[in-house]
């Protein structure tokens, strides 16, 4: 049985009159890889701060299981921006971070620099490459080892090696230390392989949520390759035409999301 770690009834967003998210229904399992999933502006940022309580709202929040939200949180690591000291090295940013959150353990720090691959890094964070700081935003987010960590855009300006070694970090997180990650990007591929489910929010609004199993199944073609495609369709089952060939592709997570939010193009700016 799945066990709901996050659930969300009725989430109702409000900056003034601009209603940034409306009446959001969500259930996130222990567990999964959930990837939020929407343009810029959609309401990821705003639905992650609801979740961590840097923003009020209406609706009905559980964490863990509790309506205490203060203890659900306290399980809670996540990466939403990053404010880090340019002239520090990894360590020592940890090392103030960890201070901070009232840490006792020093080894903590070795072990999620070693985790993101940062343990070598020399220098101070302002000489680091895009994808390092995003490892060391990851690397503060697990600090204090939370059962959930929330990562806002991770992959945002990174080069697809970066990119990659994002991807690969979530999956071993989940795999291997059995976090449950919620992830958001505005491209569309990125979660693709990575996430086990998918939340598709517009506008404010969570238009659907769908897993990588529906996204495989329920989405299929089936492409044939004949001379003539309407007589062959016409044929097909009259004559029995024989196919020579046949393709079964997967419809993208982008062609989903196009299909119901409108638009076209390779991320869902
Ligand atoms: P996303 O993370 O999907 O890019 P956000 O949650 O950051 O989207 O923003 C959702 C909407 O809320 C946008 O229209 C944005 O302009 C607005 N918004 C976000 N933060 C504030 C704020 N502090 N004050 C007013 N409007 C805001």
């Amino acid at each position: 049985m799945s066990e709901t770690i996050i659930s969300m009834q009725g989430i109702t967003k409000s900056y003034g009159k601009h209603q940034v998210l409306h009446d959001v229904n969500l259930d996130i399992q222990k567990g999964d890889i959930f990837g939020l999933i929407g343009r810029n502006g959609a309401g990821k940022t705003t639905l992650f701060k609801v979740i961590l309580g840097l923003s009020d709202y209406k609706g009905k929040l559980t964490i863990a299981g509790s309506g205490n939200l203060s203890a659900g949180r306290r399980k809670i690591g996540f990466l939403v921006g990053s404010n880090f000291f340019g002239s520090m090295t990894a360590r020592e940013n940890l090392e103030y971070y960890r201070v901070m959150k009232g840490l006792k353990e020093k080894r903590e720090i070795d072990l999620v620099l070693k985790i993101v691959g940062l343990d070598k890094a020399k220098g101070p964070y302002s000489r680091f490459s895009m994808g390092m700081k995003q490892r060391l935003g990851i690397a503060n987010a697990m600090l204090g080892g939370p059962e959930i960590l929330i990562l806002d855009e991770p992959t945002n300006g990174l080069d697809p090696q970066g990119i990659a070694d994002v991807r690969a970090l979530i999956q071993r997180l989940n795999e291997e230390f059995g976090m449950t990650v919620i992830v958001s990007s505005h491209i569309l591929g990125e979660l693709q392989n990575t996430a086990h489910k998918f939340g598709i929010i517009n506008e404010g609004t969570l238009a659907r949520v769908i897993t990588q199993e529906d996204l495989i199944s329920q989405q299929r073609a089936v492409r044939l390759r004949v001379d003539d495609v309407d007589r062959a369709k016409a044929a097909l089952a009259a004559a029995g035409v024989q196919v020579l060939d046949e393709v079964t592709e997967q419809r993208s997570l982008e062609d989903f999301y196009f299909s119901l939010v409108g638009g076209k193009g390779g991320n869902a700016q």
